[in-house]
């Protein structure tokens, strides 16, 4: 509902669907992991990374939340404090160096559009040839940057991604530094329009003696309140674990 209703995209709180969808993916992807440091570089008021926490609090020793909005931030440190989570928060532009040490996972549902800043945006490979850069792309390449190799990232990304006249260099960016792990189209039922649809990209981060998967998870994901279609994908999923993932414990 939240996610129909809204006015400011940019500002929208991630709706728990999709905060459970992710926790799901962190359980499976970290299987056998006893400790996990996770950031969210787009934390706005908290709840995709707080209902992550709440569902892996005992594996997630630490937790960095970093937003430009104080207003917003305001409402995640508040929330964190009646769900008693330890997280850190940094009120900051999260395109500017960030003090916090790559970490184990990065969630982020993305701010889509274009950045201001072009002098920061200078500092990036992703960064527009002329005109202003897509703070979505820089936001993926600082993600990448701030995460540990081996380690996931959990984007939730517009549909449209890849349709843009810079999607060429985000490509062979991906292609340079992750491996992708799959592309999950969220039920069009959660969003106003089609053209606000998005999906959870997962990615992971390159390492010496890692491969991709044989095989990238692509579902388009049915309306969570479809119960047998929604076992049916689970099954899906599970199965794409044991064929791609072998060697990780089944969360
Ligand atoms: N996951 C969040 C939640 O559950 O509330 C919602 C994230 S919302 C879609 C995107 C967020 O990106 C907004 O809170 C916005 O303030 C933040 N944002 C946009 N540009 C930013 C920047 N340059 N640095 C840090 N945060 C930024």
């Amino acid at each position: 509902k939240g996610m129909k209703g809204h006015v400011q995209p940019n500002h929208q709180m991630t709706p728990d669907t999709i905060g459970y969808m992710a926790s799901y993916l962190i359980g499976k992807f970290f299987a056998g992991e006893t400790k996990l440091s996770v950031l969210d570089p787009a934390v706005g008021t908290g709840n995709l990374l707080s209902t992550i926490l709440n569902r892996h609090g005992m594996l997630i020793t630490q937790a960095f939340g970093v937003d430009v909005d104080d207003l917003l931030i305001k409402l995640a440190y508040t929330g964190a404090n009646l769900q008693r989570q330890s997280t850190q928060f940094y009120n900051q532009d999260a395109l500017d160096p960030l003090f916090i040490d790559p970490v184990d996972a990065v969630v982020c549902d993305l701010p889509v559009g274009y950045y201001p800043n072009d002098i920061r945006a200078a500092d990036y490979a992703l960064k527009n040839d002329s005109g202003h850069s897509f703070a979505h792309h820089l936001f993926i390449e600082q993600g990448i940057k701030h995460t540990k190799p081996g380690g996931y990232l959990l984007f939730l990304i517009p549909n449209n991604l890849f349709e843009s006249a810079e999607s060429q260099k985000l490509h062979e960016y991906l292609k340079d530094t992750v491996h992708i792990q799959g592309v999950l189209q969220l039920p069009l039922s959660l969003f106003k329009n089609e053209k606000a649809a998005k999906s959870i990209f997962i990615l992971q981060k390159k390492k010496p003696g890692l491969d991709a998967p044989k095989e990238v998870l692509l579902a388009v994901l049915p309306k969570l309140s479809n119960r047998e279609a929604l076992d049916k994908m689970i099954a899906d999923m599970e199965k794409w674990f044991q064929e791609n993932k072998e060697g990780t414990l089944q969360a």
